[in-house]
């Protein structure tokens, strides 16, 4: 039997390192997780660098390689394809950009990055597309709010460069920085004059809209400052259906793999009572994953919690967030006769508090595989499997293989 249908689950920065907090074991090894074990002894296992030995991934570029669009010739910055997650259709060459609503004080000092972590911002949105006017610049833009604090903003028109800073000070109690090119090119100048026009309207139509009025009203801190950062240019993708003769899904509450799933032509299929933290609707994920197997060829999918418990260095919370995502994936066991494909993007190391080089853990299971020896899903124990060591770039042409969907070299 040859599998049809093919589920890419990515759960986000679940490969550690040995954690003190937990005798020297990983998170994922010290984890109980009878679901994921099940898949390593049902399928063939390995090791895997999304990018090559020694290179730490971010979770764009590990996506981007996962997917067989190699970042070294697609990945042009995290702004654009944040903004595609964000609901901003990119087209190549617009410039996409990453944005906090932030707070200021009287005297214009940045005193939330996030402004208390406001949520519903929406409103605030839409008064910044009614008000604001970039035309004198000879520039059109977009702008759509994310989740919580954050924001996304695109530039339209020609001639932009994306080398330009970021108005971000990084620090509490500081100025906002005005947006300089980072050349003599003009291109750059322009889209570093049209940055600071947008910040200085924005900001007038922020510090007097009626829900900032209010927040201040109740003690809250008012998003009255644009944060903006991550410029990049958005790129051309070959669409994944083109590419692999599939239909697919993406499903992530994380805005950058959403947006990198768009960009490849995924269809993006929005959760609601998923967050991307560990108090995701995780069963809810894999509803919408078994309903999409249904529909498409592909599903990508994307659990984000463990590698903010990687980030927090919190190793007890970040095991117990696995188990919740074993007993999560318990609907796979019945899917017998799709190819799944389970991995991290990268390592995340509670000791490191950021993601690592390490080699993650990888099985596929499904028709056709050869079972290996490995009957347990961690680091260690898949290093012994019979995918033995491979790279991200070559998950694709494995599952392709697997599916009978890859070309013959030669005769
Ligand atoms: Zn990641
Ligand atoms: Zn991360």
């Amino acid at each position: 039997m040859i599998a049809e249908k093919v589920l890419f689950l990515v759960l986000d920065g679940i490969s550690d390192r040995p954690c003190e907090a937990l005798d020297g074991q990983t998170p994922l090894a010290a984890a109980r997780t009878p679901v994921l074990d099940r898949l390593a002894s049902e399928g063939v296992c390995g090791i895997m660098d999304t990018i090559a030995p020694g290179i730490r991934p971010g979770s764009d570029t590990s996506h981007l390689a996962l997917l067989g669009y190699p970042p070294q010739d697609y990945y042009t910055g995290r702004g654009p394809l944040e903004a595609e997650g964000t609901g901003i259709h990119m087209t190549a060459g617009m410039i996409g950009f990453r944005c906090n609503f932030a707070t200021t004080d009287e005297n214009g000092l940045v005193t939330d990055r996030r402004a208390g972590r406001i949520s519903g911002t929406a409103p605030l949105a839409r008064a910044i597309r009614e008000g604001v006017d970039l035309s004198a610049l000879g520039v059109g833009f977009r702008f759509e709010s994310g989740a919580g604090h954050r924001a996304a903003l695109a530039l339209t028109g020609e001639g932009f460069g994306d080398a330009v800073s970021s108005n971000d000070p990084k620090a509490e109690g500081a100025r906002p920085i005005a947006i300089r090119p980072l050349s003599d090119d003009p291109a750059d100048e322009k889209t570093a004059r049209a940055c600071n026009e947008f910040i200085r309207q924005s900001t007038e139509i922020l510090a007097r809209h009626p829900l900032n009025v209010q927040r201040a009203k109740e003690g809250l801190p008012p998003a009255n400052l644009l944060l903006i950062r991550g410029a990049g240019k958005m790129g051309a993708f070959p669409s994944f259906r083109e590419r692999y003769d599939l239909s697919g899904s993406v499903i992530s509450a994380a805005t950058l793999i959403s947006g990198i799933g768009k960009a490849v032509g995924l269809e993006h299929i929005p959760v609601p009572g998923t967050t991307g933290s560990a108090d995701s609707d995780l069963d809810a994920k894999m509803k919408a994953v078994l309903d999409e197997l249904e529909r498409k060829d592909f599903v990508l999918a994307n659990i984000k919690g463990a590698d903010e418990a990687g980030h927090d260095g919190k190793a007890v919370e970040k095991r117990d967030f696995i188990e919740a995502i074993d007993a999560a994936l318990e609907p796979l066991l019945a899917l017998t006769d799709t190819l799944i494909i389970i991995c991290a993007d990268h390592s995340t190391p509670c000791s490191v508090m950021d993601h690592s080089a390490d080699p993650v853990p990888v099985v596929i299971r499904g028709p056709g595989v050869r079972i290996d020896r490995v009957d347990r899903f961690d680091e260690i124990s898949c290093a012994e499997g019979g995918l033995n060591r491979i790279r991200g770039r070559d998950i694709m042409p494995i599952i392709l293989d697997l599916i009978n969907k890859s070309h013959k070299y030669g005769a």
